[in-house]
């Protein structure tokens, strides 16, 4: 088949939250995404870079990431696409973002071209579709437990800890809900002794798993924590890609796959496949991102036997719109590609 040469080019959104987002880490009121658009032979595809908040990741450098990707990705046979993510790992090895955004517009045009939704380009069956968790952001007692009744649609809450006062917030959270909670502790808890004090406390509290309690080099200690607890315990910031699969797989219970880490869709099915030759759970998890990243997970979301794909619905005014919610679950769209489109409160 001859095309034409690609137009590929980025667009920086600013997208502003409903609320302040506070994790162990620091906290933020809005983000910036880059968006990267993929046109050719009258056909657009679009994919979304969200930055990861370790190390020194700001939107600009997800765009000089981005355009050193272009002249690659512009010359290569975009159906040949299983063999672009390590070649891709080459050019742009320390944003994986850059790499997850470019790759998601060429798949989104790809599956245009060929008129198929991605979940089908890949063979997965869109009629899996585990209930989602809402996550609920550090604030005031009063003010979590108002997000917690505002999140009634969802079947699971997760919350973030780390914090000297995690004992009182889930029990400010108990007092409002019933339902299964995921705790993450974003490596906030600094060693294992302190780690094991309050898995200990969250085993009578119908909490569903704990990540990232341990900082991520502290493999080893998490595997004393496995030891001492049936409380199933997932890596996030531990585990990026698929090669780092195989050094957690005895102290963690399963691992947190995200676009914006694994570099990609591509890359995040290989992390599947890896996972489940090692036995580990999988869990979906995203960034803060607007419906075109959470619409690419969701065509994977089949895979997962966790989904954590909430990152649009903490925005507030998400530019797109793509997977539906349907009782608490996501749907995939069924039109070609992504099935991402611009919202009509979108400018043009
Ligand atoms: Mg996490």
């Amino acid at each position: 088949m001859s095309l034409n040469k690609p137009r590929i080019h980025t667009e920086t959104v600013r997208l502003e939250l409903k609320h302040i987002w506070t994790i162990s880490g620091g906290s933020a009121d809005f983000k910036e995404n880059v968006l990267v658009h993929y046109e050719r032979d009258g056909l657009a595809g679009i994919g979304e870079a969200a930055h990861l908040t370790v190390g020194e990741h700001t939107a600009e450098k997800t765009v000089q990431a981005i355009e050193r990707l272009v002249p690659f990705y512009e010359t290569v046979d975009p159906f040949a696409f299983a063999g672009l993510p390590d070649q891709a790992r080459q050019i742009a090895d320390a944003t994986p973002p850059a790499r997850a955004a470019v790759e998601m517009a060429l798949l989104d045009w790809v599956g245009r071209k060929w008129k198929l939704p991605l979940y089908r380009l890949f063979g997965l069956d869109a009629g899996r579709a585990p209930a989602t968790s809402f996550s609920i952001g550090l604030d005031t007692p009063e003010m979590m437990q108002r997000k917690v009744k505002e999140a009634g649609a969802y079947h699971i809450i997760k919350v973030k800890l780390g914090r000297p006062n995690d004992h009182e917030i889930i029990k400010t959270l108990r007092a409002v809900t019933d339902k299964p909670i995921r705790v993450d502790a974003n490596e906030g808890w600094p060693d294992k002794e302190t780690a094991i004090k309050k898995i200990e406390g969250l085993e009578k509290q119908n909490i569903e798993f704990v990540e990232q309690p341990l900082p991520r080099k502290m493999i080893e200690e998490t595997g004393w924590l496995r030891e001492r607890t049936r409380m199933p315990i997932v890596a996030d910031e531990s585990v990026f890609t698929a090669q780092d699969i195989p050094a957690v797989a005895g102290a963690f219970s399963g691992i947190n796959i995200k676009l914006m880490k694994a570099g990609g869709m591509l890359e995040a099915l290989r992390m599947f496949q890896v996972a489940r030759a090692l036995n580990l759970d999988t869990m979906l998890g995203c960034m803060i991102e607007t419906s075109v990243a959470i619409t690419a997970a969701v065509h994977l979301q089949s895979l997962a036997r966790w989904v954590d794909l909430d990152g649009n619905l903490l925005l507030n005014c998400d530019p797109f719109q793509g997977a539906t919610m349907n009782d608490g679950r996501w749907q995939p769209p069924d039109s070609p590609g992504l099935g991402v489109q611009a919202a009509p409160s979108r400018p043009h």
